[in-house]
């Protein structure tokens, strides 16, 4: 299955059957706004040590970081919590149709995901960190640490509860 076929049904099931079963599940509700003030911190630190600045212009440069294929970084669980933030603000996670070289998320401006996959959000090149340094490194690093805890522990509470259920009813009937 091509990456865009998984992620589109997984928004479909999102859409179709799980939406109002998370939003009435009040462990993940009190969980959000947490994770989206986690989230904006992060934000902040790599906007004031002006990672985002260097790698916009590194990306303008032509350099290839966000690839085809590292969509699949993403845990469905993952996926769930950016569909449910996206709903929260009010907003879309949009797909790139256009570029197939690139990474299923990457829009015109970055990252089109509110919470990136932990492979991206700990994915420092050489070229960045030696820009960064290691003062600044260890800022950004210690601001994402609310983000890191905060997802990692919704993550594991909606793939226990709600994507390992579906995947083995999905086994099932697929083997009937
Ligand atoms: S992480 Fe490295 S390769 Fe990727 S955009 Fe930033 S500087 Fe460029
Ligand atoms: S940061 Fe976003 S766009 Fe870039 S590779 Fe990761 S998921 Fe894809």
């Amino acid at each position: 299955m091509d990456s865009l076929t998984y992620f589109k049904s997984w928004q479909n099931f999102y859409k179709q059957e799980l939406k109002e079963k998370l939003w009435k599940d009040k462990y993940i509700i009190d969980k959000l706004e947490p994770l989206k003030k986690a989230i904006e911190k992060s934000r902040q630190a790599f906007i004031e040590n002006e990672s985002f600045a260097f790698c916009a212009k590194c990306a303008q440069s032509g350099e290839k970081c966000c690839q085809t294929g590292l969509e699949w970084k993403l845990r469905p669980s993952e996926f769930l919590i950016n569909l449910m933030l996206a709903d929260y603000l009010q907003t879309e996670i949009k797909f790139n149709l256009e570029r197939p070289e690139d990474c299923l998320f990457l829009g015109e401006k970055g990252c089109n995901l509110i919470l990136a996959p932990i492979f991206c959000r700990n994915f420092f090149c050489d070229k960045l960190s030696n820009f960064l340094g290691h003062e600044r490194l260890t800022k950004i690093q210690q601001a994402m640490e609310d983000e890191a805890i905060l997802s990692f522990e919704l993550a594991e509470y909606i793939n226990k509860k709600y994507v390992l259920p579906y995947a083995e009813k999905i086994r099932k009937e697929k083997s009937r």
